[in-house]
């Protein structure tokens, strides 16, 4: 029932009695198909790119258009275009298997959020506003320190695509008297429609694929930054307003002296 899949075995015990053992192999066929979807769904995100360089090169190959200087650089520049999206999913699908490959490893960097967000969000500051504020010094939790950077990036690089390219965007870190602490990036971007919201950490789910593509996109950011958050035995939640923007936030335990 409900798409579920049993096993049967069923013996016949010494004196005729029978012992039938029913297997729920639901779970281990559910894994196999997402399984299968996530690498059905990847190797369609490469093919599209791929394509497309080949039919690039293919056309400048024609001396007639391979002559033409104007056509040449813009479809150079295509080329390069997609390529980059390719690079862009090799490196997210690498990050996934290695977080996947390390998810029973306890991380234990001292990673301190309040220097770290200003780092990471020094790194965006050439190009747009991307404000820090944090109500103490320091917040310190057992990380991976390279893992954490690629959520604050991720996020931060999401407010910016789907935000104002210039900014603002709002980072905070709020350590409470808990032993939690509490990292939010807000954005004054368009928002995401009620409707996509539950499915935005899903592997490839984007609410607007050519938007997401035509930014750079691989729609894996925010599956890797939910996969590190639980790493990590944090939260992760997206709030979102249609037209007055996002706010995504991470609930990390802070260390234990
Ligand atoms: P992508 O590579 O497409 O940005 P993500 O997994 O990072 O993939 O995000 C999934 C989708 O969620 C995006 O395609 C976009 O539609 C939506 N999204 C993510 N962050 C924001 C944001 N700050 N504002 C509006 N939409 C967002």
């Amino acid at each position: 029932t409900g798409g579920s899949v049993w096993e049967v075995d069923c013996k016949v015990l010494e004196g005729g009695n029978r012992l039938v053992s029913l297997y729920d192999l639901s779970e281990r066929v559910s894994v196999a198909k997402s399984h299968a979807d996530f690498v059905a769904n990847a190797s369609h995100e490469l093919r599209t790119p791929l394509a497309n360089v080949i039919g690039y090169v293919e056309t400048l190959m024609n001396p007639k258009a391979g002559g033409n200087e104007e056509l040449r650089n813009r479809f150079l520049g295509t080329i390069r275009h997609e390529a980059q999206r390719m690079q862009s999913l090799i490196s997210d699908l690498m990050s996934l298997s290695r977080i996947e490959a390390l998810k029973h490893e306890v991380p234990a960097d001292n990673v301190d959020l309040v220097a770290l967000a200003n780092e990471v969000a020094g790194d965006f500051r050439a190009n747009a506003v991307v404000n820090v504020t944090a109500n103490c010094a320091h917040a310190v939790i057992a990380g991976d320190r390279g893992q954490i950077q690629q959520v604050l990036r991720n996020l931060i690089d999401n407010a910016l695509k789907y935000g104002k390219p210039e900014g603002p965007v709002h980072v905070s870190v709020e350590a409470a008297q808990t032993a939690w602490v509490l990292v939010m990036v807000r954005d004054e971007g368009e928002g995401i429609a009620p409707e996509h919201l539950p499915r935005v950490t899903e592997r490839f789910y984007r609410a607007d694929a050519s938007r997401s593509r035509a930014a750079g996109g691989t729609g894996l950011g925010l599956s890797i930054v939910k996969h590190i958050v639980e790493r990590h035995r944090g939260r992760f939640d997206i709030e979102s307003r249609p037209g007055s923007g996002t706010s995504c936030s991470l609930m990390l335990p802070l260390r234990e002296d």
